[in-house]
Protein backbone atom coordinates (compact mmCIF):
# COMPACT_ATOMS: atom_id res chain seq x y z
CA UNK A 1 0.00 0.00 0.00
CA UNK A 2 1.29 3.37 -0.81
CA UNK A 3 0.60 5.66 1.94
CA UNK A 4 0.20 9.25 1.26
CA UNK A 5 2.28 11.68 3.28
CA UNK A 6 -0.20 13.64 6.32
CA UNK A 7 0.60 17.35 6.92
CA UNK A 8 -0.80 19.08 9.75
CA UNK A 9 -1.50 22.61 9.88
CA UNK A 10 -2.67 24.29 12.88
CA UNK A 11 -3.74 28.34 12.42
CA UNK A 12 -3.40 28.91 16.09
CA UNK A 13 -5.87 31.78 17.53
CA UNK A 14 -8.35 31.96 14.32
CA UNK A 15 -11.84 31.56 14.87
CA UNK A 16 -13.90 29.89 12.59
CA UNK A 17 -16.49 33.54 12.18
CA UNK A 18 -13.23 35.62 10.91
CA UNK A 19 -12.69 33.55 7.71
CA UNK A 20 -14.41 34.50 4.15
CA UNK A 21 -14.22 31.49 4.24
CA UNK A 22 -17.26 30.84 6.80
CA UNK A 23 -19.27 33.63 5.38
CA UNK A 24 -17.20 36.53 7.34
CA UNK A 25 -17.76 39.55 5.25
CA UNK A 26 -14.24 40.93 5.00
CA UNK A 27 -11.94 39.01 1.74
CA UNK A 28 -9.77 37.24 4.68
CA UNK A 29 -9.71 33.40 3.21
CA UNK A 30 -9.35 33.75 -0.56
CA UNK A 31 -6.99 30.85 -0.95
CA UNK A 32 -9.03 28.60 1.13
CA UNK A 33 -11.85 29.46 -0.42
CA UNK A 34 -10.16 27.73 -3.76
CA UNK A 35 -8.87 25.16 -1.51
CA UNK A 36 -12.37 24.43 -0.45
CA UNK A 37 -13.16 23.27 -3.91
CA UNK A 38 -10.31 20.38 -3.76
CA UNK A 39 -11.24 19.56 -0.01
CA UNK A 40 -13.94 18.47 2.53
CA UNK A 41 -14.93 21.45 4.85
CA UNK A 42 -16.47 20.85 7.95
CA UNK A 43 -18.68 23.66 8.87
CA UNK A 44 -19.08 22.84 12.46
CA UNK A 45 -15.73 22.06 13.73
CA UNK A 46 -15.22 22.60 17.82
CA UNK A 47 -11.53 22.49 19.46
CA UNK A 48 -11.84 20.55 22.74
CA UNK A 49 -10.85 23.85 24.93
CA UNK A 50 -10.61 27.52 24.23
CA UNK A 51 -6.63 27.57 24.58
CA UNK A 52 -3.49 26.23 23.08
CA UNK A 53 -2.11 23.79 25.63
CA UNK A 54 -5.07 21.73 26.01
CA UNK A 55 -6.48 21.69 22.59
CA UNK A 56 -2.93 20.50 21.31
CA UNK A 57 -2.87 17.86 23.62
CA UNK A 58 -6.52 16.77 22.67
CA UNK A 59 -5.18 16.61 19.19
CA UNK A 60 -1.81 15.05 19.38
CA UNK A 61 -3.53 12.37 21.76
CA UNK A 62 -7.32 11.86 20.66
CA UNK A 63 -7.95 12.51 24.54
CA UNK A 64 -10.24 14.98 26.00
CA UNK A 65 -9.37 17.92 28.03
CA UNK A 66 -10.70 15.89 31.09
CA UNK A 67 -9.00 12.82 30.56
CA UNK A 68 -5.77 14.28 29.16
CA UNK A 69 -5.48 16.80 32.08
CA UNK A 70 -2.94 18.48 30.19
CA UNK A 71 -3.15 22.54 30.90
CA UNK A 72 -5.05 21.37 33.92
CA UNK A 73 -2.76 19.77 36.84
CA UNK A 74 -0.38 18.52 34.74
CA UNK A 75 1.77 21.46 32.58
CA UNK A 76 3.35 18.95 30.00
CA UNK A 77 2.23 16.27 27.27
CA UNK A 78 5.11 13.88 29.13
CA UNK A 79 2.34 13.41 31.74
CA UNK A 80 -0.02 11.69 29.27
CA UNK A 81 0.49 7.71 29.48
CA UNK A 82 -1.28 7.43 25.62
CA UNK A 83 1.41 7.56 22.27
CA UNK A 84 1.23 10.70 20.77
CA UNK A 85 0.12 10.78 17.02
CA UNK A 86 3.84 11.35 16.04
CA UNK A 87 5.00 8.50 18.32
CA UNK A 88 2.26 6.53 16.49
CA UNK A 89 2.63 7.63 12.68
CA UNK A 90 6.42 6.42 13.72
CA UNK A 91 5.78 3.46 14.95
CA UNK A 92 3.43 2.86 11.53
CA UNK A 93 6.69 4.01 9.34
CA UNK A 94 5.96 7.25 9.14
CA UNK A 95 8.92 9.94 9.19
CA UNK A 96 8.19 13.14 11.42
CA UNK A 97 8.43 17.01 11.66
CA UNK A 98 7.12 19.83 13.88
CA UNK A 99 7.22 23.17 13.13
CA UNK A 100 5.87 25.21 15.83
CA UNK A 101 5.66 29.14 16.54
CA UNK A 102 4.51 28.79 19.90
CA UNK A 103 6.64 28.62 22.85
CA UNK A 104 3.20 26.37 24.26
CA UNK A 105 3.80 24.07 21.63
CA UNK A 106 7.26 22.84 22.28
CA UNK A 107 9.87 21.33 24.78
CA UNK A 108 8.99 23.02 27.31
CA UNK A 109 5.51 21.47 27.75
CA UNK A 110 6.84 17.90 25.85
CA UNK A 111 4.93 18.59 22.91
CA UNK A 112 8.31 17.77 20.69
CA UNK A 113 7.70 14.45 22.10
CA UNK A 114 7.67 11.30 19.14
CA UNK A 115 9.12 14.12 16.78
CA UNK A 116 12.44 13.42 14.81
CA UNK A 117 12.71 16.99 14.47
CA UNK A 118 11.04 19.46 15.77
CA UNK A 119 11.86 23.21 15.06
CA UNK A 120 10.81 26.10 17.38
CA UNK A 121 10.26 29.00 15.53
CA UNK A 122 10.68 31.55 18.25
CA UNK A 123 14.38 30.54 18.33
CA UNK A 124 16.94 31.56 15.88
CA UNK A 125 19.04 28.75 16.91
CA UNK A 126 18.05 25.57 18.13
CA UNK A 127 19.77 25.50 21.91
CA UNK A 128 19.94 27.76 24.70
CA UNK A 129 17.67 28.27 27.23
CA UNK A 130 13.94 28.51 26.47
CA UNK A 131 13.55 32.35 27.48
CA UNK A 132 11.69 33.65 23.97
CA UNK A 133 7.99 34.06 25.21
CA UNK A 134 7.76 37.22 24.14
CA UNK A 135 5.31 37.32 21.16
CA UNK A 136 2.87 35.61 23.71
CA UNK A 137 3.23 37.44 26.99
CA UNK A 138 1.39 40.13 27.98
CA UNK A 139 4.23 41.40 29.93
CA UNK A 140 7.07 39.48 30.80
CA UNK A 141 9.71 38.96 33.34
CA UNK A 142 12.78 41.50 33.50
CA UNK A 143 15.18 41.17 31.01
CA UNK A 144 17.68 40.53 33.74
CA UNK A 145 16.00 37.62 35.04
CA UNK A 146 16.03 36.17 31.78
CA UNK A 147 19.83 37.25 31.51
CA UNK A 148 20.04 34.95 34.97
CA UNK A 149 18.18 32.15 33.39
CA UNK A 150 20.75 32.11 30.46
CA UNK A 151 23.64 32.01 32.61
CA UNK A 152 22.44 29.37 34.85
CA UNK A 153 22.70 26.79 31.80
CA UNK A 154 26.23 27.53 31.46
CA UNK A 155 28.49 29.49 28.91
CA UNK A 156 27.55 27.91 25.62
CA UNK A 157 23.44 28.44 26.28
CA UNK A 158 24.03 32.13 27.25
CA UNK A 159 25.83 32.40 23.41
CA UNK A 160 23.33 30.79 21.74
CA UNK A 161 20.54 32.54 23.95
CA UNK A 162 21.09 36.34 23.67
CA UNK A 163 20.37 36.09 19.82
CA UNK A 164 17.84 34.41 20.70
CA UNK A 165 16.17 36.54 22.75
CA UNK A 166 17.24 39.57 20.80
CA UNK A 167 15.17 37.53 17.88
CA UNK A 168 11.77 37.04 19.70
CA UNK A 169 11.72 40.73 20.27
CA UNK A 170 12.60 41.39 17.02
CA UNK A 171 9.88 39.08 16.24
CA UNK A 172 7.25 40.59 16.95
CA UNK A 173 7.06 43.57 14.70
CA UNK A 174 9.39 41.42 11.91
CA UNK A 175 6.86 39.45 10.98
CA UNK A 176 8.76 37.02 8.61
CA UNK A 177 8.17 33.94 10.75
CA UNK A 178 5.27 32.10 9.42
CA UNK A 179 6.53 31.78 5.45
CA UNK A 180 10.18 30.93 7.27
CA UNK A 181 8.56 28.13 9.33
CA UNK A 182 6.41 26.80 6.39
CA UNK A 183 9.22 26.68 4.52
CA UNK A 184 11.34 24.68 7.23
CA UNK A 185 8.40 21.97 7.54
CA UNK A 186 8.88 21.41 3.73
CA UNK A 187 13.09 21.50 3.94
CA UNK A 188 12.12 18.60 6.64
CA UNK A 189 10.16 16.45 4.33
CA UNK A 190 12.75 16.72 1.74
CA UNK A 191 15.40 16.04 3.74
CA UNK A 192 13.33 13.13 5.79
CA UNK A 193 10.67 11.92 3.60
CA UNK A 194 12.38 10.02 0.34
CA UNK A 195 11.28 6.33 0.66
CA UNK A 196 8.93 6.93 3.20
CA UNK A 197 6.04 8.90 3.99
CA UNK A 198 6.31 11.88 5.87
CA UNK A 199 3.72 13.50 8.47
CA UNK A 200 4.43 17.25 9.28
CA UNK A 201 2.76 19.65 12.01
CA UNK A 202 2.89 23.21 11.54
CA UNK A 203 2.13 25.50 13.93
CA UNK A 204 1.56 29.15 12.75
CA UNK A 205 0.73 31.92 15.33
CA UNK A 206 0.11 35.26 13.84
CA UNK A 207 -3.20 35.79 14.59
CA UNK A 208 -2.48 35.96 18.49
CA UNK A 209 -2.47 39.52 20.23
CA UNK A 210 -0.32 41.39 19.65
CA UNK A 211 -2.10 41.87 16.04
CA UNK A 212 0.84 43.82 14.04
CA UNK A 213 0.04 42.39 9.84
CA UNK A 214 1.89 43.57 6.90
CA UNK A 215 0.75 46.78 5.79
CA UNK A 216 -0.12 44.84 2.60
CA UNK A 217 -2.89 42.94 4.29
CA UNK A 218 -3.82 45.76 6.77
CA UNK A 219 -5.34 47.77 3.15
CA UNK A 220 -7.20 44.42 2.35
CA UNK A 221 -9.92 44.52 4.95
CA UNK A 222 -9.83 48.32 5.68
CA UNK A 223 -7.52 48.54 9.13
CA UNK A 224 -7.69 52.52 9.51
CA UNK A 225 -4.84 54.90 10.09
CA UNK A 226 -4.16 54.98 13.27
CA UNK A 227 -5.14 51.45 14.67
CA UNK A 228 -1.42 51.85 16.90
CA UNK A 229 -3.31 54.14 19.21
CA UNK A 230 -5.86 51.18 20.08
CA UNK A 231 -4.77 49.43 23.49
CA UNK A 232 -3.96 45.53 22.93
CA UNK A 233 -3.30 44.52 26.63
CA UNK A 234 -5.97 42.02 27.21
CA UNK A 235 -5.72 41.41 30.95
CA UNK A 236 -5.99 45.16 31.82
CA UNK A 237 -9.65 45.54 30.05
CA UNK A 238 -10.78 41.92 31.18
CA UNK A 239 -10.08 43.22 34.91
CA UNK A 240 -12.16 46.30 34.02
CA UNK A 241 -9.05 48.84 34.36
CA UNK A 242 -8.36 49.64 30.65
CA UNK A 243 -12.00 50.74 28.89
CA UNK A 244 -12.37 49.92 25.03
CA UNK A 245 -14.75 51.02 23.48
CA UNK A 246 -16.43 49.88 19.96
CA UNK A 247 -14.67 51.40 17.55
CA UNK A 248 -11.35 50.48 19.17
CA UNK A 249 -12.39 46.92 19.04
CA UNK A 250 -14.20 47.33 15.58
CA UNK A 251 -9.95 48.50 14.77
CA UNK A 252 -8.60 45.29 16.48
CA UNK A 253 -11.40 43.01 14.12
CA UNK A 254 -9.64 44.31 11.44
CA UNK A 255 -6.37 43.98 12.39
CA UNK A 256 -7.72 40.11 13.55
CA UNK A 257 -8.73 39.89 10.01
CA UNK A 258 -5.57 41.11 8.69
CA UNK A 259 -3.31 38.40 10.33
CA UNK A 260 -6.13 35.71 9.00
CA UNK A 261 -5.52 36.90 5.22
CA UNK A 262 -1.76 37.14 5.53
CA UNK A 263 -1.73 33.58 6.55
CA UNK A 264 -3.85 32.77 3.77
CA UNK A 265 -1.53 34.10 1.77
CA UNK A 266 1.31 31.97 2.97
CA UNK A 267 -1.00 29.12 3.14
CA UNK A 268 -1.15 29.84 -0.49
CA UNK A 269 2.68 29.81 -1.43
CA UNK A 270 2.54 26.72 1.07
CA UNK A 271 0.53 24.24 -0.97
CA UNK A 272 1.81 25.24 -4.15
CA UNK A 273 5.21 24.10 -2.80
CA UNK A 274 3.50 21.19 -1.19
CA UNK A 275 1.95 20.08 -4.11
CA UNK A 276 5.00 21.04 -6.44
CA UNK A 277 7.17 17.71 -5.10
CA UNK A 278 4.64 15.83 -7.13
CA UNK A 279 4.04 13.21 -3.73
CA UNK A 280 0.56 12.51 -2.67
CA UNK A 281 -0.37 14.23 0.57
CA UNK A 282 -3.60 14.53 3.03
CA UNK A 283 -3.64 18.07 4.18
CA UNK A 284 -5.44 19.39 7.49
CA UNK A 285 -5.80 22.74 8.33
CA UNK A 286 -7.95 23.86 11.61
CA UNK A 287 -7.01 26.25 14.02
CA UNK A 288 -6.81 25.53 18.36
CA UNK A 289 -9.05 27.64 19.49
CA UNK A 290 -10.49 31.21 18.07
CA UNK A 291 -10.26 34.86 19.99
CA UNK A 292 -12.68 37.09 21.95
CA UNK A 293 -12.27 40.90 20.07
CA UNK A 294 -14.33 42.25 22.77
CA UNK A 295 -17.32 40.07 22.78
CA UNK A 296 -18.51 38.55 25.93
CA UNK A 297 -16.80 41.78 27.33
CA UNK A 298 -13.34 39.32 27.02
CA UNK A 299 -10.02 40.03 24.89
CA UNK A 300 -7.76 37.03 23.97
CA UNK A 301 -8.64 33.59 24.84
CA UNK A 302 -9.18 32.51 28.28
CA UNK A 303 -12.29 32.82 30.56
CA UNK A 304 -15.08 31.61 27.97
CA UNK A 305 -16.42 28.14 25.97
CA UNK A 306 -18.22 30.94 23.99
CA UNK A 307 -18.19 30.21 20.16
CA UNK A 308 -16.15 32.44 19.21
CA UNK A 309 -13.57 30.31 21.37
CA UNK A 310 -14.36 26.98 20.71
CA UNK A 311 -15.81 27.12 16.86
CA UNK A 312 -12.44 26.41 14.42
CA UNK A 313 -12.14 26.19 11.01
CA UNK A 314 -11.65 22.54 9.58
CA UNK A 315 -10.56 21.71 5.80
CA UNK A 316 -9.17 18.44 4.78
CA UNK A 317 -7.95 17.77 1.51
CA UNK A 318 -7.65 13.87 0.84
CA UNK A 319 -5.21 12.95 -1.68
CA UNK A 320 -7.40 11.13 -3.74
CA UNK A 321 -9.25 14.24 -4.04
CA UNK A 322 -12.27 12.24 -2.12
CA UNK A 323 -14.69 14.20 -0.95
CA UNK A 324 -13.95 17.24 -2.68
CA UNK A 325 -15.94 20.39 -2.73
CA UNK A 326 -18.44 19.23 -0.07
CA UNK A 327 -19.29 21.03 2.81
CA UNK A 328 -19.91 18.79 6.23
CA UNK A 329 -22.64 20.15 8.91
CA UNK A 330 -22.03 17.33 11.39
CA UNK A 331 -20.49 18.14 14.87
CA UNK A 332 -16.37 17.33 14.95
CA UNK A 333 -13.30 17.89 17.18
CA UNK A 334 -9.74 17.85 17.27
CA UNK A 335 -9.96 14.15 18.50
CA UNK A 336 -11.24 13.05 15.40
CA UNK A 337 -8.37 14.54 13.48
CA UNK A 338 -6.18 12.63 15.77
CA UNK A 339 -7.75 9.44 14.88
CA UNK A 340 -8.63 10.91 11.04
CA UNK A 341 -4.61 11.05 10.27
CA UNK A 342 -4.45 7.35 11.83
CA UNK A 343 -6.73 6.13 10.03
CA UNK A 344 -5.32 7.79 6.60
CA UNK A 345 -1.30 6.30 7.84
CA UNK A 346 -3.58 2.91 8.32
CA UNK A 347 -3.80 2.38 11.60
CA UNK A 348 -5.63 3.49 14.54
CA UNK A 349 -6.33 4.44 17.75
CA UNK A 350 -9.98 3.94 19.64
CA UNK A 351 -11.23 7.16 18.39
CA UNK A 352 -13.90 7.76 15.61
CA UNK A 353 -12.50 9.32 12.34
CA UNK A 354 -14.26 12.61 10.71
CA UNK A 355 -17.00 11.96 8.85
CA UNK A 356 -16.87 11.94 5.34
CA UNK A 357 -14.95 10.34 3.19
CA UNK A 358 -13.00 8.49 6.46
CA UNK A 359 -16.71 7.12 7.18
CA UNK A 360 -17.10 8.54 10.69
CA UNK A 361 -20.60 8.88 11.74
CA UNK A 362 -22.73 11.44 13.88
CA UNK A 363 -22.68 12.57 16.84
CA UNK A 364 -25.43 14.05 18.92
CA UNK A 365 -23.08 16.18 20.82
CA UNK A 366 -19.70 17.79 21.18
CA UNK A 367 -18.45 18.86 24.54
CA UNK A 368 -15.54 21.44 25.61
CA UNK A 369 -13.13 21.90 28.52
CA UNK A 370 -11.77 24.28 30.64
CA UNK A 371 -10.26 22.89 33.37
CA UNK A 372 -8.50 26.71 34.94
CA UNK A 373 -8.06 29.69 34.09
CA UNK A 374 -5.05 30.71 32.64
CA UNK A 375 -3.40 32.77 33.42
CA UNK A 376 -4.40 31.82 37.20
CA UNK A 377 -6.76 34.74 38.36
CA UNK A 378 -4.82 34.98 41.82
CA UNK A 379 -1.97 35.79 39.48
CA UNK A 380 -4.23 38.69 37.49
CA UNK A 381 -4.53 39.88 41.13
CA UNK A 382 -1.13 40.24 41.85
CA UNK A 383 -0.55 42.18 38.44
CA UNK A 384 -2.81 44.21 38.02
CA UNK A 385 -4.25 44.72 42.43
CA UNK A 386 -7.00 47.52 40.79
CA UNK A 387 -8.81 45.03 38.20
CA UNK A 388 -11.43 42.75 39.65
CA UNK A 389 -11.13 39.44 38.15
CA UNK A 390 -13.73 37.83 39.81
CA UNK A 391 -16.11 36.39 36.99
CA UNK A 392 -13.01 34.94 35.04
CA UNK A 393 -12.12 32.47 38.41
CA UNK A 394 -14.31 29.28 37.48
CA UNK A 395 -13.81 26.39 35.67
CA UNK A 396 -16.53 25.80 32.76
CA UNK A 397 -17.72 22.77 30.28
CA UNK A 398 -19.77 23.57 27.38
CA UNK A 399 -22.07 20.64 25.72
CA UNK A 400 -23.24 21.55 21.70
CA UNK A 401 -25.82 19.88 20.95
CA UNK A 402 -26.54 18.43 16.84
CA UNK A 403 -29.23 20.54 17.30
CA UNK A 404 -27.79 23.73 17.83
CA UNK A 405 -28.68 24.12 21.45
CA UNK A 406 -25.61 24.79 23.82
CA UNK A 407 -25.17 24.92 27.70
CA UNK A 408 -21.95 26.70 29.18
CA UNK A 409 -21.76 25.00 32.65
CA UNK A 410 -19.72 27.56 35.30
CA UNK A 411 -18.59 26.04 38.22
CA UNK A 412 -19.58 29.19 40.26
CA UNK A 413 -23.22 28.46 39.19
CA UNK A 414 -23.55 31.22 36.30
CA UNK A 415 -24.66 28.67 33.53
CA UNK A 416 -25.60 30.03 30.28
CA UNK A 417 -27.91 28.61 27.34
CA UNK A 418 -28.19 29.23 23.83
CA UNK A 419 -29.93 28.28 20.60
CA UNK A 420 -27.13 28.85 17.93
CA UNK A 421 -29.13 29.16 15.11
CA UNK A 422 -31.54 32.08 16.05
CA UNK A 423 -28.39 33.26 18.63
CA UNK A 424 -25.38 32.91 16.95
CA UNK A 425 -23.48 35.38 18.93
CA UNK A 426 -24.99 34.16 21.97
CA UNK A 427 -26.05 37.26 23.36
CA UNK A 428 -29.64 36.11 25.30
CA UNK A 429 -29.22 33.63 27.62
CA UNK A 430 -32.05 31.09 27.91
CA UNK A 431 -30.75 29.27 30.95
CA UNK A 432 -32.99 29.25 33.77
CA UNK A 433 -31.87 28.72 37.09
CA UNK A 434 -35.64 27.75 38.60
CA UNK A 435 -36.38 25.55 35.92
CA UNK A 436 -32.95 23.86 34.74
CA UNK A 437 -32.44 21.82 32.05
CA UNK A 438 -32.01 18.10 30.66
CA UNK A 439 -28.89 19.21 29.16
CA UNK A 440 -27.22 19.28 32.38
CA UNK A 441 -27.57 15.75 32.99
CA UNK A 442 -26.57 15.09 28.99
CA UNK A 443 -23.33 16.89 29.92
CA UNK A 444 -22.78 14.87 32.97
CA UNK A 445 -23.49 11.89 30.67
CA UNK A 446 -21.00 12.64 28.45
CA UNK A 447 -18.31 13.98 30.77
CA UNK A 448 -18.55 10.43 32.60
CA UNK A 449 -18.66 8.40 29.57
CA UNK A 450 -15.07 10.13 28.37
CA UNK A 451 -13.53 9.66 31.67
CA UNK A 452 -14.40 13.23 33.25
CA UNK A 453 -15.15 12.42 36.62
CA UNK A 454 -12.03 13.50 38.42
CA UNK A 455 -13.10 16.84 36.68
CA UNK A 456 -15.55 17.80 39.33
CA UNK A 457 -13.68 18.93 41.44
CA UNK A 458 -10.98 20.65 39.75
CA UNK A 459 -9.11 23.87 41.35
CA UNK A 460 -10.22 27.02 39.97
CA UNK A 461 -7.12 28.49 40.56
CA UNK A 462 -3.67 27.17 43.07
CA UNK A 463 -0.81 28.74 43.83
CA UNK A 464 2.95 27.46 43.46
CA UNK A 465 1.99 24.46 42.00
CA UNK A 466 3.46 22.52 38.91
CA UNK A 467 2.38 24.59 35.90
CA UNK A 468 3.09 27.68 37.28
CA UNK A 469 6.35 26.99 38.54
CA UNK A 470 6.83 25.66 35.23
CA UNK A 471 5.54 28.90 33.61
CA UNK A 472 7.21 31.49 35.62
CA UNK A 473 10.55 29.91 34.90
CA UNK A 474 10.32 30.45 31.15
CA UNK A 475 8.87 34.00 31.76
CA UNK A 476 5.31 33.41 30.28
CA UNK A 477 3.35 35.08 33.26
ZN1 LIG B 1 -3.38 28.66 20.68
Amino acid sequence: MNRPDIVLVVLDTVRAQSLSLYGHDRPTTPFLEQLAGRSVVYDRAYAPSCWTVPSHATLFTGLEPRTHRVGGEQASLESVAQPTLAERLSDAGYRTAGVSSNPWIGPAFGFERGFERFTCGWKLIQSGVDVASESITQGGQPVSEKLRMALRGGPRTALATAPNYAFARWRRTGRFAPARLAAALLKHRQELGSGQPFFGFLNLLDAHLPYVAPRSTKGLVGVPDGWQKVPQKAWPYVGGTQPMSEEDFEVLRRLYDAEIRYLDNVLRKFVERLDGAGRPTMLVITSDHGENIGEHRLMDHQFSLHDTLIRVPMLVRHPDGDGAGTRLDELVGLGDVHESLLRMAGTSASGEPLPGPLGGGRRTAIVSDYLRPQPPVSRLRERFPDGDFTRCDRTLRALVRDDGTKLIWASDGAHEQYDLHSDPGELRSLYDPAAGTPLMGELEAAFRESGGEAAAAAPSSTEDDEVRAALESLGYL
